[in-house]
């Protein structure tokens, strides 16, 4: 397949269109002279463009199955499309003055997520990124449990320290249990302390793709009467997989969470710049109220801006994640199956790992994302040998080179999933691979192959 993310030569000759139109309505305003000051061209033009083409080619493959890294990956050609179109004409989606379409296209498909996840009511928007989704919801927890602390998983992103110190909370770190995921009979003792207002609730960790009991901490954050945010920036649009492939327990319960965050930059196809926060009870907006001098002035109907902590965003955003929601609306046979044939990778390298004498699995993937490592005798030799075959793994042999990641684990953790590992130190290093594109599914023997040579020192 050839072509930006497998296009082939569509994506070029719509984009094409997309300017032609978009010049096309520029018309309906009449001419006008462009001002020399603006003017590229020409022979600069060409070697600027060429610097740059030769600049970004120093990036890691994120488009190919080989890729098996990080959670990176090209945003769907029709996202690029929508997001081109609209970035055109540049609206800003703070506020209606900035562009009532793309606020609009917002509103439709933060309406999809809220679906997606079973809100019957929702008050949400588009951020920049997970974190300042996650940290509008902590802000609102804030308010709502002025005085109190915000609980999470040692697993939980790191980012939810970070704001709790931005907001001024105390914020306390739950242990994990054996699978990575909140520890319950620990939640539960921190929250008879009475020092916990807001429970942050992880459905699929950042590092192992781990998803919280969050029907299980519902009951016990009700008993103490403490507000519950779940974090779904990774693992969100997996939902769309609960009852057929996924346990649908901890799925269904978000819909009883009060605010939920989802990130379409990283399994809804997008580019970067496209969270999403999403309360359940409406009446939260008042926490964000405020007045602009500067905008608000065409409408009466509620801007975007009046309920977000951001001021300007990209309305091309908005454009790019309502445009692909119509080519591939996040049901199970949209959406869905992008997500189920990386689960299916997943699962099927953690098979051939499971089997394999060089290298072993950490722990069964519940999503996408793959962890494994060397078998050798003790934490130090795995720290060692892991960061050696990532590297080797991108430079020795071009051809048939993998991209893998590193994800650090404490001693005690990696003991408890294998107890014959002798922990020479306090933590290391393991192998980690997210595997999010439908096409990791024809890579898995290779990536495997690959993988148990750089163990064997091939
Ligand atoms: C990626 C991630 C975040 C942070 O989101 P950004 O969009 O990178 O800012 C927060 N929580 C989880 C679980 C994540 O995976």
């Amino acid at each position: 397949m050839t072509g930006v993310g497998g296009a082939g030569e569509w994506l070029g000759e719509w984009l094409g269109r997309a300017v032609r139109a978009v010049g096309a309505w520029e018309e309906r305003f009449g001419g006008y002279v462009r001002h020399p000051a603006l003017a590229v061209g020409g022979g600069e033009l060409e070697s600027a463009f060429e610097r740059l083409v030769e600049r970004l080619s120093g990036n890691y493959p994120f488009f190919h199955p080989r890729y098996a890294g990080q959670m990176l990956k090209p945003p769907h050609p029709a996202a690029i499309l929508g997001y081109v179109t609209a970035m055109l004409i540049n609206p800003n989606n703070h506020a209606l003055d900035g562009g009532p379409p793309t606020a609009h296209m917002e509103r439709e498909a933060v309406a999809r997520l809220a679906d997606m996840f079973g809100y019957g009511t929702h008050l949400g928007h588009l951020t920049s990124s997970g974190t300042i989704a996650n940290l509008e919801a902590l802000f609102v927890a804030r308010e709502l449990h002025p005085g109190q602390g915000i609980a999470y998983s040692a697993e939980a992103h790191y980012t939810h320290a970070r704001m709790c110190r931005v907001l001024g909370v105390e914020g306390h770190a739950v242990p994990a249990d054996q699978r990575g995921r909140i520890d319950l009979d620990a939640l539960e003792d921190l929250l008879r302390t009475g020092r916990i207002g807001t429970v942050v609730l992880t459905a699929g960790t950042t590092g192992l793709g781990a998803v919280d009991p969050i029907h299980e901490a519902l009951g016990i954050c009700r008993r103490y009467g403490t507000r519950i945010h779940v974090d779904a920036a990774y693992g969100g649009f997996f939902t769309l997989l609960a009852g057929q492939e996924l346990d649908p327990a901890p799925w269904r319960a978000i819909a009883e969470c009060d605010s939920v965050v989802v990130d379409p930059h990283k399994h809804g196809l997008q580019p970067y710049g496209c969270g999403a926060v999403l309360f359940r009870d409406p009446a939260v907006g008042r926490f964000y109220v405020h007045d602009s001098p500067y905008t608000y002035f065409t409408s009466d109907e509620l801007h975007l801006g009046e309920i977000s902590l951001e001021c300007s965003r990209a309305g091309a955003a908005a454009a790019a994640l309502w445009f692909t929601f119509e080519l591939l609306p996040p049901t199970r046979q949209g959406l869905g199956e992008v997500l189920a044939a990386g689960r299916r990778a997943a699962l099927a390298w953690a098979g051939l790992l499971e089997k394999s004498p060089v290298v072993g699995l950490y722990q069964r993937p519940e999503l996408d994302i793959v962890a494994y490592f060397p078998n050798l005798p003790s934490l130090s030799e795995i720290d060692r040998k892991s960061a050696e075959m990532m590297e080797r793994g991108m430079t020795d042999d071009p051809a048939r080179a993998v991209y893998l990641s590193t994800f650090q684990v404490a001693a005690p953790a990696l003991v408890a999933r294998h107890p014959g590992v002798h922990a020479d130190a306090p933590g290391g290093r393991v192998l980690r691979s997210v595997l999010m594109k439908p096409e990791s599914e024809h890579a898995v023997e290779h990536l495997h192959a690959r993988v148990e040579e750089l163990a064997a020192g091939i």
